[in-house]
Parts: structure tokens; sequence; C-alpha cells
């Protein structure tokens, strides 16, 4: 007998017949002796609908209000799969975030998890109940509902998982598992048996959208071993957890591409101290997420520093340098919104020289233009024009040996 927390997304409960047969897997599930915790996200596409609803009624809503209004998705699914349990014949009790002990800070839209009174699901499962949470929601010391970034369910899984101590917490989902590359695109990507928590945490910060970045964190965090496979059969799936076996380690585990990249260049910034850190002072209390920055070679008394951010906060980060120029007395700025990140990962790429240059030479041979460069000890990304991402993401992919 073991317990387990498992997490249905959107697409897995997004109708009647699929809510009918998670409630048959969690009953056989319940059947082999297990007490079962599952957590559930909104019905297929109903949050991204209420988002739209508030955006129709008034563009820019209450933070309170926006988390009012979107924390009701999970509570529908909540209630319907609790129902199709009982209709099966067992026990089940639907918790809100609230109910259920998640307490959160109170950033509203991108709160974060800061502790889970886990006596109310407890005493749930000694009842014998399949226990089901509302993902992507919280409650703040005061009381107000706060939800934790689109795509939070998979934290709340994680984080329940962490909390109650669970055997595993497995995110059941609309694909097999995590990919060498998007399958959509490249036909000939494997699924991976196994990955690490670092290698994941990459992936998924890169828009491989199978997990939640958070809560890949959480889990390395806490040990808590991740098991991503589908909703719709019993294959395997792949194990996220610390791959300590460093003789099979992997050079490159996967290549992934975020096409929201945007990239802006300050030109000709006077060179003295304090400058960089004076924009990105400026980018971080506007709540933009910077991410490859480079400074070049320094001509007479000035730089021109080049940086990418999302292309949805393009607008404000034009708006955040500007109010600098005065002070700054940088020459002028020039985006570009039509730039791609593409990412080799892999674990064992520390060990293996060479790593990045064979990555260099395969896009040149494509005749794909390298614009920026930045690597950390398990990644190598390339910034690149947006519309050859998808012919530089086959090109690596084939270049690293990855497809079957
Ligand atoms: N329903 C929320 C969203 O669509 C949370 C989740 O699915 O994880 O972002
Ligand atoms: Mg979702």
């Amino acid at each position: 007998m073991a317990l387990i927390v498992q997490k249905y997304g959107g697409t897995s409960v997004g109708s009647v017949a699929r809510i009918k047969r998670v409630a048959k897997r969690l009953a056989s599930l319940k059947d082999e002796g297990n007490d079962v915790v599952v957590v559930v996200s909104a019905m297929g596409k109903t949050t991204d609908k209420l988002l739209k609803l508030a955006h129709d009624i008034n563009p820019q809503p209450a933070d309170r209000d926006y988390d009012m209004l979107l924390s009701t998705g999970e509570q529908v699914s909540i209630a319907l799969l609790s129902m199709a349990l009982h209709a099966l014949g067992y026990k089940a009790i639907s918790l809100t975030g609230a109910q259920a002990g998640i307490e959160t800070d109170s950033t509203h839209s991108k709160a974060t998890i800061t502790n889970i009174n886990t006596r109310c699901i407890r005493n749930n499962l000694k009842a014998g109940n399949v226990v089901i949470v509302a993902g992507f929601q919280g409650v703040d010391k005061e009381q107000q509902i706060t939800t934790l970034g689109r795509g939070g369910s998979d934290t709340t899984a994680v984080a329940l998982a962490a909390a109650l101590k669970a055997d595993w917490c497995a995110i059941l989902t609309d694909v097999d598992g995590v990919y060498t590359c998007d399958p959509r695109l490249v036909p000939d990507a494997q699924k991976l048996d196994d990955i690490s928590y670092d290698e994941m945490l990459e992936l998924a910060s890169l828009g491989a959208k199978v997990l939640h970045p958070r809560a890949v964190q959480v889990a390395k965090e806490y040990g808590v071993t991740l098991h991503v496979r589908s909703s719709f059969n019993m294959k395997p799936g792949t194990l996220v957890k610390e791959v300590k076996d460093l003789e099979n380690i992997r050079i490159v585990s996967g290549v992934a591409c975020d096409k929201t990249a945007a990239k802006v260049t300050l030109m000709a910034v006077p060179d003295k101290p304090g400058v960089a850190a004076t924009i990105f002072t400026a980018l971080g209390d506007a709540a933009i997420n910077v991410d490859m920055i480079i400074q070049n070679i320094n001509r007479g008394q000035t730089n021109d520093i080049t940086f990418t951010v999302d292309d949805t906060d393009l607008e404000k980060t034009v708006v955040a340098v500007k109010k600098l120029k005065k002070d700054l007395k940088y020459k002028g700025v020039v985006t570009d919104n039509n730039t791609a990140k593409i990412s080799i990962v892999g674990a064992g790429m520390f060990s293996h020289p060479g790593t990045a240059a064979r990555m260099f030479t395969a896009l040149g041979k494509a005749g794909v233009n390298i614009q920026m460069i930045s690597t950390s000890e398990i990644k190598v990304s390339c910034l690149i024009e947006r519309k050859l991402a998808d012919k530089a993401t086959k090109v690596l992919h084939k270049e690293f040996e990855l497809g079957a």
C-alpha cells in the first residue's frame, strides 16, 4: 500500500467521458489498497475562457478578482470528479485549495505556496476517501483566494506530495512522457525513460510545456520522484529524479526551442561602473525577466548592451529603458521580436568538450546565423532568427542523434 498523489491536466478532465475515465483509474488505484490524493486542473480551455471573460469586462481586473474568477475553473473539476467517484460507489471528497490547507503568500496571480496544513487531507484519507484537491490555488493569511500562475496545478501536486511524504507523484497528461524534442515537429523524437531534475528544469523553462518549471524546482528541493505519463494509456512514461549514474549520463538529452524571445539593444551606453546595474535593476523593478545578456567590446567610451526578454514584455521593456535615457545618455534602442532561442540540454555535456562547437557547426552548415550565445553546465542556447527555429530544431535533433 502506498500514498500516491496524481495530477490530471485540463485535457485529461476535458469532458464528461474523460472525467468518468479518470474516476475509473482512481478507483482501481483504490482497489489496490492505496491512499490516493488527486489534483485536477480546470476542464479543457476553461481558464483561457475565464480570462477572456475578464478581459472583455475590464482589461485590467483587480488582482483579487482575477484570482477569484480563475480559481473557479478547478472547483468545477473537483466537484464533478467527486460525483463520478460516488457514482462508481467509492468514497471521495472535493477540497478547494483553502480547504486542503494550501497557504500562500499574497502575490495574486503568481502566488508561492508557503505552507501546507495537511490535517484535513490526512483525516479524509483515514476515513477512506479519495481526496480531490483543486489545483493552482491557495489562500493567503487574510483568507484571500490566490492562484499560482498559469500551469500551476503541477506545483500543487508536487507540493502536496512533499508535504504528505507521498511515495511518488504522477503527472498525468496528454502526451506519453518527456521527449527529446517536440514530437509534433520531429516525428522520430523519442520518449525518455528518465531525466534528471536539472535537465527537466532547463527543458521546462525553455518551453517544453509538459511540466511547470516551479513544480520541477519543488520536486528537486524535496526529493519528490515525478512520474510523467499519459492519462489516456497505461504506458510507463518518464521518471524525473536525481540521476546519479555518471557513467550512463547522456551528453544531450533534448532540444528545446522558445519562440517567444525578443531582442533589445541599447546602443552606445557610456562605459562606466554601475550602468548595467541601473539598467537591469530598472527592468527587475518592472517585473521583466531578462534572459540572455551580452555586452560587446568597448569602442571609445561606450558599449552596446544586448539582452532578450519574452516578447510579451517587449513594450514594457522599451518603456522602462526609455525612462533611463536622460540619465544614462545612451544613443538609442533597437528591438527585434523575430528571434527564437534554441537550446540543447544534457547533464553530460560538461564532461564532453566540444559539444557547443558541434552545435554551432551544425547550425552554420544549415545556414542558421547565431545572434547570441549563452551557456550553463548543462545547456547551450543560441538566439537565432525565428523563422529558422523549426529547421534548427530538426538539425540539432539529428546532429546529436536523438531520433529513434
Ligand atoms: N487551469 C490553470 C491553467 O490553465 C492551471 C493548470 O492547468 O495547471 O493555467
Ligand atoms: Mg493547464
